[in-house]
Protein backbone atom coordinates (compact mmCIF):
# COMPACT_ATOMS: atom_id res chain seq x y z
CA UNK A 1 0.00 0.00 0.00
CA UNK A 2 1.38 3.78 -0.56
CA UNK A 3 0.71 4.55 2.44
CA UNK A 4 2.52 7.84 3.64
CA UNK A 5 1.23 10.77 5.81
CA UNK A 6 1.73 13.71 4.74
CA UNK A 7 0.69 17.33 6.80
CA UNK A 8 -0.56 20.07 4.07
CA UNK A 9 -0.09 23.78 5.24
CA UNK A 10 -3.34 24.57 3.15
CA UNK A 11 -5.62 22.15 2.21
CA UNK A 12 -6.42 21.98 -1.49
CA UNK A 13 -10.09 22.37 -2.60
CA UNK A 14 -10.45 18.69 -3.57
CA UNK A 15 -13.47 16.16 -3.22
CA UNK A 16 -12.80 14.17 -0.15
CA UNK A 17 -14.16 11.60 -2.16
CA UNK A 18 -12.85 10.32 -5.42
CA UNK A 19 -15.22 10.64 -8.25
CA UNK A 20 -14.74 7.19 -9.64
CA UNK A 21 -16.99 4.77 -7.56
CA UNK A 22 -14.90 1.73 -7.83
CA UNK A 23 -12.36 4.00 -5.43
CA UNK A 24 -14.65 4.40 -3.11
CA UNK A 25 -13.28 2.66 -0.55
CA UNK A 26 -10.07 4.54 -0.74
CA UNK A 27 -11.15 7.78 0.49
CA UNK A 28 -8.86 10.44 2.28
CA UNK A 29 -9.59 10.44 5.46
CA UNK A 30 -9.20 14.45 6.95
CA UNK A 31 -8.12 14.72 10.47
CA UNK A 32 -6.92 17.79 12.21
CA UNK A 33 -5.08 19.20 9.21
CA UNK A 34 -3.71 15.79 8.05
CA UNK A 35 -3.94 13.27 5.28
CA UNK A 36 -3.66 10.01 5.20
CA UNK A 37 -3.21 8.47 1.87
CA UNK A 38 -4.02 5.20 1.11
CA UNK A 39 -3.85 5.19 -2.29
CA UNK A 40 -0.95 6.53 -5.01
CA UNK A 41 -1.20 10.06 -5.21
CA UNK A 42 -0.05 11.84 -8.98
CA UNK A 43 -0.11 15.48 -9.70
CA UNK A 44 0.13 15.72 -13.54
CA UNK A 45 1.41 19.44 -14.06
CA UNK A 46 -0.19 20.34 -17.40
CA UNK A 47 -3.47 19.52 -19.72
CA UNK A 48 -2.05 19.85 -23.14
CA UNK A 49 -2.14 16.11 -25.09
CA UNK A 50 0.90 15.04 -22.50
CA UNK A 51 -0.68 15.59 -19.60
CA UNK A 52 -4.62 14.89 -20.44
CA UNK A 53 -3.31 11.17 -21.50
CA UNK A 54 -1.03 10.81 -18.76
CA UNK A 55 -3.54 11.61 -16.32
CA UNK A 56 -6.50 9.45 -18.21
CA UNK A 57 -4.01 6.80 -18.19
CA UNK A 58 -3.40 7.04 -14.11
CA UNK A 59 -7.11 7.90 -13.25
CA UNK A 60 -8.21 4.45 -15.14
CA UNK A 61 -5.43 1.89 -13.60
CA UNK A 62 -6.95 2.88 -10.21
CA UNK A 63 -4.33 5.80 -9.26
CA UNK A 64 -5.79 8.79 -7.47
CA UNK A 65 -4.66 11.37 -10.12
CA UNK A 66 -4.39 15.51 -10.05
CA UNK A 67 -4.42 17.26 -13.73
CA UNK A 68 -3.38 20.96 -13.45
CA UNK A 69 -4.05 23.14 -16.15
CA UNK A 70 -3.61 26.60 -16.15
CA UNK A 71 -5.64 28.04 -18.58
CA UNK A 72 -7.76 25.58 -20.25
CA UNK A 73 -10.06 28.45 -22.31
CA UNK A 74 -6.86 29.30 -24.44
CA UNK A 75 -5.25 27.25 -27.37
CA UNK A 76 -1.58 26.24 -27.52
CA UNK A 77 0.18 28.23 -31.00
CA UNK A 78 0.13 25.10 -32.85
CA UNK A 79 -0.66 23.33 -36.68
CA UNK A 80 -2.65 21.14 -35.12
CA UNK A 81 -2.15 18.53 -38.04
CA UNK A 82 -2.32 14.84 -36.30
CA UNK A 83 -1.74 11.50 -37.84
CA UNK A 84 -4.08 9.23 -39.15
CA UNK A 85 -3.05 6.37 -36.46
CA UNK A 86 -3.64 8.75 -33.92
CA UNK A 87 -7.41 8.83 -34.26
CA UNK A 88 -7.79 5.34 -33.79
CA UNK A 89 -5.40 4.73 -31.40
CA UNK A 90 -6.77 7.54 -29.00
CA UNK A 91 -10.58 7.25 -30.16
CA UNK A 92 -10.76 11.03 -31.30
CA UNK A 93 -14.52 11.64 -32.45
CA UNK A 94 -14.68 12.57 -36.57
CA UNK A 95 -16.64 15.23 -35.33
CA UNK A 96 -13.52 17.28 -33.87
CA UNK A 97 -11.63 17.36 -37.53
CA UNK A 98 -12.18 20.88 -38.98
CA UNK A 99 -10.20 19.81 -42.43
CA UNK A 100 -9.52 16.50 -44.14
CA UNK A 101 -6.28 16.93 -45.40
CA UNK A 102 -5.74 14.90 -49.09
CA UNK A 103 -3.74 17.29 -51.12
CA UNK A 104 -0.16 17.91 -49.92
CA UNK A 105 2.21 20.09 -52.06
CA UNK A 106 5.87 20.69 -51.37
CA UNK A 107 7.54 23.97 -53.18
CA UNK A 108 11.23 24.24 -53.13
CA UNK A 109 13.49 27.14 -53.15
CA UNK A 110 12.97 27.66 -56.88
CA UNK A 111 9.73 27.43 -56.65
CA UNK A 112 9.07 24.09 -58.14
CA UNK A 113 5.96 22.01 -56.93
CA UNK A 114 5.58 18.54 -56.05
CA UNK A 115 2.49 17.04 -55.61
CA UNK A 116 2.97 14.95 -51.88
CA UNK A 117 -0.45 13.15 -52.36
CA UNK A 118 0.12 10.92 -55.31
CA UNK A 119 0.09 7.31 -53.41
CA UNK A 120 -2.77 8.30 -50.48
CA UNK A 121 -5.46 5.64 -50.99
CA UNK A 122 -8.83 6.57 -50.56
CA UNK A 123 -8.70 6.59 -46.75
CA UNK A 124 -6.01 8.20 -46.01
CA UNK A 125 -5.83 11.93 -44.87
CA UNK A 126 -3.92 14.67 -42.38
CA UNK A 127 -6.28 15.47 -40.00
CA UNK A 128 -6.49 19.01 -38.92
CA UNK A 129 -7.63 20.37 -35.63
CA UNK A 130 -8.04 23.34 -33.40
CA UNK A 131 -6.24 22.66 -30.61
CA UNK A 132 -8.43 24.06 -28.19
CA UNK A 133 -11.03 21.52 -29.07
CA UNK A 134 -8.85 18.59 -28.97
CA UNK A 135 -7.21 19.71 -25.83
CA UNK A 136 -10.55 20.44 -24.12
CA UNK A 137 -11.97 16.94 -25.60
CA UNK A 138 -8.69 14.81 -23.80
CA UNK A 139 -8.97 16.91 -20.71
CA UNK A 140 -12.50 16.18 -19.84
CA UNK A 141 -11.70 12.31 -20.77
CA UNK A 142 -9.27 12.30 -18.09
CA UNK A 143 -12.02 14.04 -15.91
CA UNK A 144 -14.75 11.15 -16.35
CA UNK A 145 -11.91 8.73 -15.76
CA UNK A 146 -11.84 9.78 -12.30
CA UNK A 147 -8.96 12.39 -12.61
CA UNK A 148 -9.62 15.67 -10.67
CA UNK A 149 -8.92 18.75 -12.71
CA UNK A 150 -7.73 21.56 -11.42
CA UNK A 151 -7.26 24.92 -12.73
CA UNK A 152 -4.68 26.21 -11.56
CA UNK A 153 -1.48 27.70 -12.06
CA UNK A 154 1.51 26.16 -10.64
CA UNK A 155 4.49 27.81 -9.31
CA UNK A 156 6.41 25.54 -7.34
CA UNK A 157 7.53 22.13 -7.07
CA UNK A 158 9.41 21.55 -3.63
CA UNK A 159 11.23 18.46 -4.14
CA UNK A 160 11.64 15.96 -0.97
CA UNK A 161 15.17 15.23 0.54
CA UNK A 162 14.25 11.46 0.90
CA UNK A 163 12.68 8.89 -0.69
CA UNK A 164 10.11 8.72 1.61
CA UNK A 165 8.84 12.32 1.54
CA UNK A 166 5.90 13.41 -0.62
CA UNK A 167 6.49 16.06 -3.27
CA UNK A 168 4.82 19.19 -2.77
CA UNK A 169 3.22 21.26 -5.45
CA UNK A 170 2.38 25.01 -5.15
CA UNK A 171 -0.49 26.58 -7.16
CA UNK A 172 -2.27 29.50 -7.69
CA UNK A 173 -6.35 28.85 -7.77
CA UNK A 174 -8.96 31.60 -7.58
CA UNK A 175 -6.31 34.24 -6.78
CA UNK A 176 -5.42 31.51 -3.42
CA UNK A 177 -2.13 30.04 -3.06
CA UNK A 178 -2.53 26.60 -2.54
CA UNK A 179 -0.51 23.32 -1.61
CA UNK A 180 -1.08 19.64 -2.48
CA UNK A 181 1.54 16.68 -1.36
CA UNK A 182 1.80 13.85 -4.23
CA UNK A 183 3.72 10.61 -4.08
CA UNK A 184 4.60 11.19 -8.20
CA UNK A 185 4.66 14.25 -10.22
CA UNK A 186 3.87 13.66 -14.22
CA UNK A 187 5.66 16.88 -15.90
CA UNK A 188 3.59 18.01 -19.18
CA UNK A 189 4.01 21.70 -18.69
CA UNK A 190 5.43 22.18 -22.20
CA UNK A 191 8.62 23.57 -23.66
CA UNK A 192 9.29 26.49 -20.32
CA UNK A 193 8.33 22.93 -18.32
CA UNK A 194 8.97 24.36 -14.75
CA UNK A 195 8.76 20.40 -13.75
CA UNK A 196 11.79 20.08 -15.75
CA UNK A 197 13.48 23.34 -13.76
CA UNK A 198 12.67 21.85 -10.20
CA UNK A 199 14.04 18.34 -10.60
CA UNK A 200 17.20 19.95 -12.59
CA UNK A 201 16.76 17.99 -15.90
CA UNK A 202 19.19 20.15 -17.83
CA UNK A 203 18.06 22.35 -20.91
CA UNK A 204 17.54 21.71 -24.77
CA UNK A 205 18.02 23.48 -27.98
CA UNK A 206 14.70 24.88 -29.03
CA UNK A 207 13.52 26.37 -32.44
CA UNK A 208 10.99 29.19 -32.40
CA UNK A 209 7.31 28.70 -34.35
CA UNK A 210 5.91 31.87 -35.60
CA UNK A 211 2.07 31.44 -37.19
CA UNK A 212 -0.53 33.84 -38.18
CA UNK A 213 -3.99 32.83 -38.34
CA UNK A 214 -5.55 34.27 -41.30
CA UNK A 215 -8.85 34.68 -42.60
CA UNK A 216 -9.30 34.64 -46.11
CA UNK A 217 -11.65 35.67 -49.31
CA UNK A 218 -14.21 33.00 -50.11
CA UNK A 219 -12.59 31.89 -53.25
CA UNK A 220 -9.12 31.52 -51.56
CA UNK A 221 -10.04 30.08 -48.36
CA UNK A 222 -12.07 27.36 -51.38
CA UNK A 223 -8.44 26.60 -52.55
CA UNK A 224 -7.11 25.22 -49.43
CA UNK A 225 -9.76 23.50 -48.78
CA UNK A 226 -8.10 19.82 -48.32
CA UNK A 227 -5.05 21.26 -49.47
CA UNK A 228 -1.73 21.62 -46.94
CA UNK A 229 1.52 23.44 -48.45
CA UNK A 230 5.21 23.31 -47.36
CA UNK A 231 8.04 25.55 -48.23
CA UNK A 232 11.62 25.49 -48.65
CA UNK A 233 13.90 28.11 -49.01
CA UNK A 234 16.40 30.14 -47.31
CA UNK A 235 13.94 33.07 -47.57
CA UNK A 236 11.47 31.35 -45.28
CA UNK A 237 13.38 29.71 -43.02
CA UNK A 238 17.10 28.18 -42.70
CA UNK A 239 16.72 25.33 -41.31
CA UNK A 240 13.26 24.47 -41.22
CA UNK A 241 10.27 24.37 -43.42
CA UNK A 242 7.21 27.19 -43.63
CA UNK A 243 3.56 26.21 -44.21
CA UNK A 244 0.13 26.97 -45.18
CA UNK A 245 -1.82 24.72 -43.21
CA UNK A 246 -6.09 25.07 -43.77
CA UNK A 247 -7.58 24.97 -40.54
CA UNK A 248 -11.85 25.52 -39.78
CA UNK A 249 -12.56 28.89 -41.20
CA UNK A 250 -8.97 30.31 -41.71
CA UNK A 251 -5.64 29.40 -42.61
CA UNK A 252 -2.19 29.31 -40.69
CA UNK A 253 0.47 30.47 -41.84
CA UNK A 254 3.88 30.07 -40.03
CA UNK A 255 7.88 29.58 -39.81
CA UNK A 256 9.91 28.47 -37.88
CA UNK A 257 13.88 28.18 -37.02
CA UNK A 258 16.42 27.34 -34.98
CA UNK A 259 19.77 29.19 -36.05
CA UNK A 260 18.24 32.23 -36.64
CA UNK A 261 15.38 32.87 -34.09
CA UNK A 262 16.51 36.97 -34.45
CA UNK A 263 15.02 37.22 -37.99
CA UNK A 264 12.00 34.92 -37.33
CA UNK A 265 9.34 38.19 -38.41
CA UNK A 266 11.49 38.67 -41.64
CA UNK A 267 11.24 34.91 -42.19
CA UNK A 268 7.60 35.00 -41.99
CA UNK A 269 7.27 38.08 -44.72
CA UNK A 270 9.10 35.37 -46.57
CA UNK A 271 6.44 32.85 -46.64
CA UNK A 272 3.99 35.43 -46.89
CA UNK A 273 5.88 36.66 -50.34
CA UNK A 274 6.03 33.19 -51.84
CA UNK A 275 2.66 32.45 -51.07
CA UNK A 276 1.50 35.75 -51.97
CA UNK A 277 -1.20 35.17 -54.81
CA UNK A 278 -2.84 32.87 -52.95
CA UNK A 279 -3.54 34.59 -49.71
CA UNK A 280 -3.49 38.50 -50.54
CA UNK A 281 -6.58 40.18 -49.92
CA UNK A 282 -6.56 37.87 -45.89
CA UNK A 283 -7.14 39.24 -42.54
CA UNK A 284 -4.56 38.51 -40.02
CA UNK A 285 -6.90 37.28 -37.12
CA UNK A 286 -3.79 35.63 -34.41
CA UNK A 287 -0.39 36.02 -34.43
CA UNK A 288 1.07 33.51 -32.42
CA UNK A 289 4.60 31.70 -31.44
CA UNK A 290 6.19 29.37 -29.03
CA UNK A 291 9.50 27.48 -28.45
CA UNK A 292 9.52 23.83 -29.83
CA UNK A 293 11.99 21.61 -28.69
CA UNK A 294 15.31 20.01 -30.48
CA UNK A 295 15.74 17.09 -28.93
CA UNK A 296 14.91 15.23 -25.57
CA UNK A 297 16.06 16.43 -22.11
CA UNK A 298 19.74 15.28 -20.76
CA UNK A 299 17.08 13.71 -17.67
CA UNK A 300 13.56 12.51 -18.31
CA UNK A 301 13.21 11.27 -14.78
CA UNK A 302 14.38 12.34 -11.10
CA UNK A 303 13.37 10.37 -8.42
CA UNK A 304 9.57 10.02 -8.86
CA UNK A 305 9.50 12.55 -11.20
CA UNK A 306 9.06 12.01 -15.02
CA UNK A 307 8.59 14.61 -18.15
CA UNK A 308 6.58 13.27 -21.13
CA UNK A 309 5.72 15.58 -24.32
CA UNK A 310 7.09 18.78 -25.04
CA UNK A 311 8.67 19.01 -21.41
CA UNK A 312 10.77 15.68 -22.18
CA UNK A 313 11.52 17.06 -25.93
CA UNK A 314 9.57 14.83 -27.57
CA UNK A 315 8.85 16.38 -31.03
CA UNK A 316 10.51 15.07 -34.10
CA UNK A 317 12.78 16.88 -36.35
CA UNK A 318 12.11 17.46 -39.93
CA UNK A 319 8.55 17.73 -39.48
CA UNK A 320 8.13 19.40 -36.11
CA UNK A 321 5.75 17.09 -35.09
CA UNK A 322 4.66 16.67 -31.40
CA UNK A 323 1.09 16.21 -30.62
CA UNK A 324 0.96 12.80 -31.21
CA UNK A 325 4.15 11.79 -29.72
CA UNK A 326 3.00 13.96 -26.57
CA UNK A 327 -0.39 12.19 -26.16
CA UNK A 328 1.99 8.87 -26.38
CA UNK A 329 4.70 9.55 -23.96
CA UNK A 330 1.79 10.61 -21.64
CA UNK A 331 -0.38 7.68 -21.71
CA UNK A 332 3.19 5.46 -21.66
CA UNK A 333 4.40 6.99 -18.81
CA UNK A 334 0.51 7.25 -16.68
CA UNK A 335 0.64 3.18 -17.89
CA UNK A 336 4.09 2.40 -16.31
CA UNK A 337 2.98 4.24 -12.91
CA UNK A 338 -0.34 1.79 -12.70
CA UNK A 339 2.07 -0.96 -13.75
CA UNK A 340 4.65 -0.29 -11.44
CA UNK A 341 2.26 0.39 -8.10
CA UNK A 342 0.08 -2.30 -9.13
CA UNK A 343 -2.64 0.00 -9.57
CA UNK A 344 -1.78 2.37 -6.84
CA UNK A 345 -1.31 0.32 -4.39
CA UNK A 346 2.26 0.46 -4.32
CA UNK A 347 5.01 3.02 -4.02
CA UNK A 348 7.05 3.33 -6.68
CA UNK A 349 10.67 4.52 -7.07
CA UNK A 350 13.24 5.87 -10.11
CA UNK A 351 14.36 2.64 -10.93
CA UNK A 352 10.27 1.90 -11.61
CA UNK A 353 10.18 5.05 -14.08
CA UNK A 354 13.09 4.38 -16.09
CA UNK A 355 12.11 0.67 -16.46
CA UNK A 356 8.68 0.70 -17.23
CA UNK A 357 8.78 4.06 -19.08
CA UNK A 358 11.78 5.63 -20.56
CA UNK A 359 13.64 2.23 -21.57
CA UNK A 360 10.08 1.37 -23.55
CA UNK A 361 9.82 5.08 -24.72
CA UNK A 362 13.21 4.90 -26.19
CA UNK A 363 13.18 1.12 -27.60
CA UNK A 364 10.42 2.32 -29.33
CA UNK A 365 11.30 5.98 -30.76
CA UNK A 366 15.21 6.23 -30.50
CA UNK A 367 15.28 5.56 -33.83
CA UNK A 368 13.02 7.66 -35.36
CA UNK A 369 14.00 10.59 -33.92
CA UNK A 370 18.00 9.98 -34.75
CA UNK A 371 16.81 8.73 -38.51
CA UNK A 372 14.71 11.92 -38.95
CA UNK A 373 17.46 14.09 -37.46
CA UNK A 374 19.71 12.99 -39.55
CA UNK A 375 17.46 13.83 -42.92
CA UNK A 376 16.88 17.38 -41.21
CA UNK A 377 20.27 18.05 -40.76
CA UNK A 378 20.69 16.58 -45.07
CA UNK A 379 18.25 18.37 -46.68
CA UNK A 380 17.36 21.21 -44.78
CA UNK A 381 20.83 23.18 -44.50
CA UNK A 382 20.96 24.50 -48.06
CA UNK A 383 18.95 25.55 -50.90
CA UNK A 384 20.91 23.07 -53.17
CA UNK A 385 19.92 20.01 -50.66
CA UNK A 386 16.06 21.22 -50.17
CA UNK A 387 15.94 20.97 -54.23
CA UNK A 388 17.01 17.76 -53.72
CA UNK A 389 14.65 16.82 -50.99
CA UNK A 390 11.74 18.36 -53.83
CA UNK A 391 12.96 16.46 -56.70
CA UNK A 392 13.13 13.23 -54.41
CA UNK A 393 9.81 13.89 -52.95
CA UNK A 394 8.05 13.36 -56.64
CA UNK A 395 9.21 10.02 -56.66
CA UNK A 396 5.82 7.55 -55.40
CA UNK A 397 8.12 5.14 -53.85
CA UNK A 398 9.57 8.01 -51.74
CA UNK A 399 6.06 9.13 -51.00
CA UNK A 400 4.49 5.52 -50.12
CA UNK A 401 7.43 5.29 -47.39
CA UNK A 402 6.97 8.52 -45.66
CA UNK A 403 3.51 8.60 -45.20
CA UNK A 404 3.27 4.48 -44.22
CA UNK A 405 5.92 6.14 -41.70
CA UNK A 406 4.02 9.26 -40.87
CA UNK A 407 0.36 7.86 -40.97
CA UNK A 408 1.05 4.79 -38.54
CA UNK A 409 4.20 5.94 -36.82
CA UNK A 410 6.26 2.57 -37.66
CA UNK A 411 8.98 2.84 -39.94
CA UNK A 412 8.25 1.25 -43.57
CA UNK A 413 9.31 -2.29 -44.55
CA UNK A 414 9.85 -1.51 -47.82
CA UNK A 415 11.48 -3.58 -50.54
CA UNK A 416 15.11 -4.18 -51.17
CA UNK A 417 15.36 -3.07 -55.02
CA UNK A 418 13.24 -0.14 -54.65
CA UNK A 419 15.06 1.08 -51.46
CA UNK A 420 18.83 0.52 -53.14
CA UNK A 421 16.89 2.95 -55.59
CA UNK A 422 15.80 5.20 -53.12
CA UNK A 423 19.53 5.64 -52.21
CA UNK A 424 21.04 5.98 -55.79
CA UNK A 425 17.88 8.45 -56.55
CA UNK A 426 19.18 10.05 -53.17
CA UNK A 427 22.80 10.50 -53.67
CA UNK A 428 22.18 11.66 -57.34
CA UNK A 429 19.58 14.19 -56.48
CA UNK A 430 22.15 15.59 -53.72
CA UNK A 431 25.10 15.28 -56.54
CA UNK A 432 23.03 17.20 -59.13
CA UNK A 433 21.27 20.25 -57.35
CA UNK A 434 24.46 20.79 -55.28
CA UNK A 435 26.43 21.34 -58.84
CA UNK A 436 23.46 22.99 -59.90
CA UNK A 437 23.35 24.98 -57.04
CA UNK A 438 27.06 25.85 -56.73
CA UNK A 439 25.94 26.79 -60.85
CA UNK A 440 23.45 29.14 -59.74
CA UNK A 441 25.31 30.44 -56.97
CA UNK A 442 28.30 31.34 -58.93
CA UNK A 443 26.19 32.86 -61.75
CA UNK A 444 23.90 35.36 -59.38
CA UNK A 445 27.53 36.59 -57.79
CA UNK A 446 28.33 37.51 -61.68
CA UNK A 447 25.39 39.18 -62.39
CA UNK A 448 25.48 40.98 -59.25
CA UNK A 449 29.16 41.86 -59.33
CA UNK A 450 28.05 43.67 -62.38
CA UNK A 451 25.29 45.73 -61.27
C1 LIG B 1 3.47 27.08 -34.16
C2 LIG B 1 3.52 25.59 -33.88
C3 LIG B 1 2.93 24.70 -34.78
C4 LIG B 1 2.92 23.33 -34.50
N1 LIG B 1 2.27 22.48 -35.35
C5 LIG B 1 2.18 21.17 -35.06
C6 LIG B 1 1.41 20.31 -35.90
O1 LIG B 1 0.77 20.71 -36.87
N2 LIG B 1 1.36 18.97 -35.57
C7 LIG B 1 2.04 18.47 -34.49
O2 LIG B 1 1.98 17.25 -34.23
N3 LIG B 1 2.76 19.29 -33.67
C8 LIG B 1 2.82 20.60 -33.92
N4 LIG B 1 3.52 21.44 -33.06
C9 LIG B 1 4.13 20.86 -31.85
C10 LIG B 1 3.02 20.64 -30.79
O3 LIG B 1 2.30 21.83 -30.62
C11 LIG B 1 3.61 20.20 -29.42
O4 LIG B 1 4.57 19.20 -29.64
C12 LIG B 1 2.52 19.69 -28.49
O5 LIG B 1 1.63 20.73 -28.16
C13 LIG B 1 3.11 19.13 -27.19
O6 LIG B 1 2.06 18.81 -26.29
P1 LIG B 1 2.31 18.83 -24.70
O7 LIG B 1 1.07 18.36 -24.08
O8 LIG B 1 3.59 18.16 -24.39
O9 LIG B 1 2.57 20.37 -24.35
P2 LIG B 1 1.63 21.64 -24.57
O10 LIG B 1 0.69 21.41 -25.67
O11 LIG B 1 2.55 22.81 -24.63
O12 LIG B 1 0.78 21.67 -23.23
C14 LIG B 1 1.33 22.08 -22.00
C15 LIG B 1 0.17 22.55 -21.14
O13 LIG B 1 0.67 22.82 -19.83
C16 LIG B 1 0.06 23.99 -19.34
N5 LIG B 1 0.98 24.55 -18.36
C17 LIG B 1 2.25 24.98 -18.59
N6 LIG B 1 2.81 25.41 -17.45
C18 LIG B 1 1.87 25.25 -16.48
C19 LIG B 1 1.86 25.53 -15.10
N7 LIG B 1 2.92 26.06 -14.49
N8 LIG B 1 0.72 25.26 -14.39
C20 LIG B 1 -0.35 24.71 -15.01
N9 LIG B 1 -0.39 24.45 -16.33
C21 LIG B 1 0.71 24.70 -17.05
C22 LIG B 1 -0.13 24.86 -20.58
O14 LIG B 1 -1.16 25.82 -20.39
C23 LIG B 1 -0.47 23.83 -21.64
O15 LIG B 1 -1.85 23.62 -21.77
C24 LIG B 1 3.56 22.82 -33.32
C25 LIG B 1 4.17 23.71 -32.43
C26 LIG B 1 4.15 25.08 -32.70
C27 LIG B 1 4.79 26.02 -31.71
Amino acid sequence: MATQTYVLQCLPLLPLKTQNPKKQCHLFKQKQRKLVVSKLRAAVIGGGPAGSSAAEALATGGVETFLFERSPATAKPCGGAIPLCMLGEFSIPSHLIDRRVTDMRIVSPSNVVVDLAKTLKPHEFVAMLRREVLDSFLRQRAESSGATLLKALVTNLVVPTSSREPYVIHYTMDNCQRQLAVDVVIGADGANSRVAKSIKAGNYATAIAFQERITLPEDKMGYYENLAEMYLGNDVSPDFYAWVFPKCDHVAVGTGTTCSKAHIKSLQLGIKARARSKIEGGRVIKVEAHPIPQHPRPIRVCGRVALVGDAAGYVTKCSGEGIYFAAKSGRMCGEAIVKASEGGENMINEYDLKREYLRKWDDKYFTTFKFLDVLQKVFYGNNAAREALVELCGDEYVQRMTFDSYFYKKLASGNRWEDAKMAINTISSLVRCNFLGREMEASAQKILSRV
